[in-house]
């Protein structure tokens, strides 16, 4: 129908470099931009952080920035998140993991050719150690099916060392069920979120009710395990089912989380942090907004219009 046209588009659009040019030129104002993203600042990240902390919000903070193939700027990436880190703890923000961090392993240089994951690996590992001493961790976001592998075993290599590492599943993989049963064991941070990329059918649910009902087989498998799930997601439904599936389980409110992004439903963020469960809220900054921005615009045609009049406005 309609909206998967205008959602494949916006996921094609979200990977051409051509479109990506024009867009990133034309004067988007501050305003569209910063409902989703904190500002291009390590400063930017931490005052929304405390922002935040003030209606009891968790938050995960992800520094934009995907696919490099530059080992250089993957170095810097690597080396932003340290000094977040190191501006997080010293205004208190990182004790007890209230602020996280979220690394995607292709910014700190997993699709460079050779030997990138190793490179990822080496980056990851630096940025896990500064968490550690920080008194937090990190989650390492999913992304394209063509890395699931590399991320789950760049994850098992970490785990080593820094067992709290987090991952993220995606129930719109047919495979993230099973991965869902591995990765359930003691102590296993798993973030479960329906997947933003455009995957093909041989990988990945396309309906949308395909979708949730692995979302929900996933959620089952998760919150009766031994494991800390963090459910990411807006969606009602899920989110009632996840809630119903906890009590089921006789899980306690510090044995579990919901995550949601900046900027989508913070009225229901602040509501579930007031019921007493841990709501914690993915903000991410940096100037690298766009395909971030794009899949956001994918998921939901009221986040197109909103992008689009802010361009017209402008
Ligand atoms: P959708 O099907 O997009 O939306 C379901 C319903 O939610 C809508 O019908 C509506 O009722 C409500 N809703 C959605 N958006 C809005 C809005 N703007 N305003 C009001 N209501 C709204 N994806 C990855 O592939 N890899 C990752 O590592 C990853 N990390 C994530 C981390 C977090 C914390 C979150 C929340 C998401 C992450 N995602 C990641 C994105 C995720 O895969 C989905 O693309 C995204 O969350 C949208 O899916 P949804 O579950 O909210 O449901």
């Amino acid at each position: 129908d309609a909206g998967d046209v205008l959602r494949n588009s916006l996921l094609w659009m979200a990977d051409s470099s051509t479109v990506r040019a024009t867009i990133e030129k034309a004067p988007v104002s501050r305003s569209v931009v910063k409902r989703f993203v904190a500002g291009d600042a390590i400063d930017d990240a931490v005052s929304v952080t405390a922002e935040l902390r003030q209606t009891n919000r968790m938050v995960t903070i992800d520094y934009l920035g995907e696919d490099t193939l530059d080992l250089a700027l993957a170095e810097r990436t690597r080396d932003t998140y340290l000094r977040l880190l190191a501006a997080l703890s010293d205004r208190g923000l990182t004790e007890g993991g209230t602020a996280e961090v979220s690394v995607k392993l292709s910014a700190v240089g997993q699709s460079l050719p050779g030997d990138g994951e190793r490179v990822a690996l080496d980056n990851a590992r630096a940025i896990c150690e500064a968490a550690r001493d920080a008194g937090t961790t990190v989650t390492l976001d999913m992304e394209d099916h063509t890395t699931t592998d590399s991320t789950l075993s760049v994850l098992a290599e970490l785990r080593k060392d820094f067992p709290s590492t987090g991952a993220v599943l995606q129930a719109y993989l047919h495979r993230t069920e099973g991965d869902c049963r591995d990765l359930a064991y003691e102590g296993s941070r798993v973030r479960l979120c329906k997947g933003a990329y455009k995957e093909p059918e041989s990988v990945a649910y396309q309906a949308k009710e395909d979708v949730d009902k692995s979302y929900v087989r996933c959620l089952k498998v998760l919150l009766a395990g031994a494991g800390y799930p963090m459910v990411a997601s807006h969606d009602p439904r899920l989110l009632e089912i996840a809630r119903a599936l906890a009590a089921h389980n006789g899980r306690s409110h510090d044995s579990m989380e919901y995550q949601m992004l900046l900027g989508i439903r913070p009225g229901e963020q602040r509501r579930i942090a007031d019921r007493g469960d841990t709501m914690r809220v993915y903000i991410p900054f940096g100037d690298e907004w766009y395909g971030y921005l794009m899949r956001r615009m994918a998921e939901k045609p009221a986040n197109t219009m909103f992008f689009l009049r802010g361009l017209a406005t402008k």
